[in-house]
């Protein structure tokens, strides 16, 4: 049975009636796309697009709000990044949301500004000043979009998911799906902190449910690689001025706090955290922590060589998304040259696992984090086995000596 042990499965539905732009190789084709599809629709419109992924363009920059301005006759228009770290809009959605160029950065946020004007990009934090003012999703829409994400994973022999934004809706809307026999995927909740309590007790009061399962909170802990906010231990080859090695987030205070949470309500601790130091500081507060509770590193998409051991040493689980590679490619080459060696190093997590005498499997889980990418194993496979896209030549994988073999890959995959 497979599993995909990073997802957003509702997210994933929905996202499938966006207008998708990541096959555009530039901004000019990413806008001529947008114009057209803006053209369908009312002059009072909003239009949603996803998948943008610049730092495969030969001139990285954005579309701003200007161009998405008058491309679209002045409608609305929500672009946001494939990795959802990030986004662009309208001019007309920046002042729906009340950003003007004097609005400060909110904290763990940038509203990214070109001569002390913003120009419509809003990284982390920041993009919820739109999120705020965009109309809330019902527990019927949130029953469709399962519905649909549900049926490509079915076909794709998925049969467990371990949902990443597990809020209380969510929970509601797969527990009506499970009443009605419609769910066919056991479900892992790993829930925002904010909604913890509330889902605690949605679970507690469905004590029916046999595909449900509460098993975690869900930390961010640093941003992404393309968004260049992911914590690094060393600057990037292109920073943010301001932000040279990314964006730590949370202090330490709360996430321990977040363990001694966890460990209360016996369920595990998840952390989003991409760069290696944000890695690297998971693994010493977990070290540091005195009681015992689960952690899974999400992504654990740099990894320095020396804190490789404390995964198996720990228990700590690395839940990776080798597929990742075949977006990032670009991005790791052109961000973080140095470290290139070091992104989803699988081969060495597998080693440490052999010289400590653990199964890799209670180490090493594999997901696909879609709808940032598709979930299909197969870009998992690929990716692990050859890290490299379909067509490139073997000179251009990434760090191949943390190749694993096929039958490793769907090892990892199972539950
Ligand atoms: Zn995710």
């Amino acid at each position: 049975m497979l599993r995909d042990a990073h997802i957003h499965l509702a997210e994933h539905g929905r996202e499938r009636s966006w207008l998708a732009v990541g096959d555009c190789t530039d901004r000019e084709m990413c806008l001529d796309r947008i114009a057209s599809a803006a053209a369908e629709l009312p002059a009072d419109g909003w239009l949603t697009a996803s998948g943008l992924r610049t730092e495969a363009w030969s001139d990285p920059t954005p579309p701003d709000a200007d161009a998405l301005h008058e491309a679209t006759d002045g409608r609305r228009v929500t672009l946001h990044s494939f990795d959802h770290h990030a986004m662009v809009v309208s001019r007309r959605v920046l002042e729906l949301a009340g950003i003007n160029d004097a609005t400060p950065d909110p904290e763990g946020g940038f509203i990214v500004r070109r001569g002390g004007k913003a120009t419509g990009l809003l990284l982390e934090s920041a993009c919820d000043f739109v999120r705020d003012v965009t109309p809330e999703a019902t527990v019927h829409d949130r029953k469709a979009w399962i519905r649909e994400a549900q049926q490509e994973l079915r076909a794709l022999g998925i049969a467990e998911v371990h949902d990443m934004h597990a809020i209380p809706d969510f929970a509601r809307a797969l527990l009506e799906l499970e009443a009605e026999d419609a769910l066919e995927l056991d479900v892992h909740l790993y829930v925002p902190p904010w909604a913890f309590d509330e889902v605690r007790t949605i679970m507690a009061a469905a004590v029916d449910s046999k595909r449900v399962h509460l098993s975690g909170i869900k930390l961010f802990t640093d941003g992404t690689l393309n968004s260049r906010t992911a914590h690094m231990l060393r600057p990037f080859a292109h920073p943010i001025e301001s932000h040279p090695r990314g964006t730590p987030l949370l202090s330490d205070d709360e996430i321990l706090s977040t363990f001694a949470r966890a460990a209360g309500a016996g369920v595990e601790v998840a952390t989003h955290a991409i760069g290696d130091g944000a890695v690297r500081r998971m693994l010493d507060l977990h070290e540091r922590f005195d009681d015992t509770v689960r952690l899974r590193i999400e992504h654990a998409q740099f990894i320095d060589e020396a804190d490789i051991p404390r995964f198996p040493r720990q228990g700590v689980i690395a839940s990776m998304q080798p597929c990742h590679l075949l977006t990032d490619i670009e991005a790791i080459r052109r961000l973080t040259p140095d470290r290139a060696h070091r992104a989803f190093p699988l081969r060495d997590l597998v080693d440490a696992c052999s010289e400590a005498g653990v199964a890799p499997e209670s180490v090493l889980i594999l997901g696909s984090d879609a709808p940032i990418v598709s979930p299909d194993p197969a870009d998992n496979l690929q990716a692990a086995v050859e890290r490299r896209r379909a067509g490139m030549a073997a000179s251009e994988a990434v760090a191949p000596e943390q190749a694993l073999e096929r039958d490793m890959v769907v090892h990892l995959s199972k539950s």
